[in-house]
């Protein structure tokens, strides 16, 4: 089994396909593991999707997250701290009670909470216009590196071996079959390849002329100083933004982590497509003004970082898997896209 990619989804894969037996290679062009999209996460974890096959994938992430320091021995930093979803409007009460009923009717512990509740779980909320929210328990967070570069270790345990700084070039196809692969560095025999390269997903399909229908999207997020903890969910804003000087945004969704650190995120409006990575200067004035709109308490709090990345994006939002049909052999695991980290 060939792998590419040494991220997300690659790492976590090659731990299963090595515990299951196969002879696993894992290659990637960038020096070490976990260096492109797994490092811009901010390790949000959910399993409250409307989409009952992402809702149930992401489940079954959960329960694997939360057995990690048990099984593996290895601290993750993975928090139960749950989700919320703010409603300011009727119409986003309307949908997001919708949803709840929709998300308990597959078995997920989810709750529409009011206002005082709200309260409880996020002090010093401005409530202005709240009319409540949701709350998932169960959903948490956990530290995308320390994650990875644990599954990481574990895979090598199991026999699977990784080479750095290795692009892949070509997928050598014969008689319909996959035979091989091709780097800038060496050819390696196999019939089994696995597309898990993120952003770059589209142009590996492209080596067996395959169209995957995946855009890159870029977001920013960002970290402060740590303070003492005060709240536990991942809460997410989802009211849109338009704002003259500092730009428009759909929502925005910020926890504070194990250290304390506020770790924070905006989805901008429109989305952004593309590839670059490199940091805005309008990201932070506009996603501050936002959080401290809604958490007064937080407008003295010392930002230490922000970065920019990509969400490898499909058109609604759930991830690609699946064996490609026309070549033989080939098994193309794509993606997992959107607050999953599989
Ligand atoms: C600001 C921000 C916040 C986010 N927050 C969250 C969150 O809270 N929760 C969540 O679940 N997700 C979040 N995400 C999304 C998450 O980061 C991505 O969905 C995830 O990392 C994608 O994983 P991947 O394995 O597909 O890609 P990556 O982790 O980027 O791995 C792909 C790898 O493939 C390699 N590669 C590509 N092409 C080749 C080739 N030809 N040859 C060899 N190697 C190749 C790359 O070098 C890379 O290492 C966030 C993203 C951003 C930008």
């Amino acid at each position: 089994m060939i792998i590419i990619g040494a991220g997300s989804v690659g790492v976590p894969t090659a731990l299963a396909t090595a515990k299951g037996g196969l002879k696993t290679l894992v290659l990637d062009f960038l020096p070490s593991v976990a260096q492109a999209d797994n490092k811009h996460a901010i390790g949000g974890i959910r399993a409250t999707h409307s989409n009952i096959g992402k809702a149930l994938l992401c489940k079954r992430s959960i329960e694997i997250f939360s057995e990690w320091e048990k099984k593996y021995g290895d601290d993750i930093w993975w928090h139960q701290g749950g989700y919320t979803f703010l409603a300011f409007s009727k119409e986003d009460e309307k949908v997001l009670k919708a949803t709840v009923k929709l998300q308990k009717s597959f078995g997920l512990n989810i709750d529409f909470l009011t206002t005082e509740r709200v309260k409880e779980l996020i002090p010093g909320i401005n409530e202005k216009g709240l009319l409540g929210g949701t709350y998932s328990p169960e959903d948490g967070n956990a530290s995308p590196l320390l994650s990875l570069h644990s599954f990481f270790r574990h895979s090598k345990r199991l026999g699977a071996e990784y080479r750095f700084n290795e692009k892949v070039i070509g997928i050598d196809i014969k008689k319909n079959k996959i035979v091989g692969i091709k780097t800038n560095k060496a050819k390696y025999k196999t019939s089994a390849v696995i597309n898990a390269a993120g952003a770059q997903a589209k142009e590996v399909g492209k080596l067996i002329g395959l169209d995957l229908p995946i855009k890159p999207e870029s977001h920013e997020a960002g970290i402060t100083e740590p303070v003492k903890k005060f709240f536990s969910p991942m809460v997410v804003d989802v009211r849109p933004y338009t704002d003259e000087k500092f730009g428009n945004s759909k929502n925005y969704y910020f926890y504070q982590n194990n250290e304390g650190k506020i770790l924070f995120c905006l989805t901008p409006s429109p989305n952004i497509i593309g590839i670059d990575r490199r940091e805005t200067s309008s990201f932070l004035p506009q996603i501050a003004k936002r959080m401290v709109q809604l958490l007064p308490r937080l407008k003295n709090i010392k930002i230490r970082r922000t970065w920019r990345g990509l969400y490898p994006m499909t058109k609604n939002g759930n991830p690609l898997v699946g064996k490609v049909g026309e070549v033989g052999g080939t098994l193309m695991l794509l993606v997992c896209v959107d607050k999953v980290l599989c």
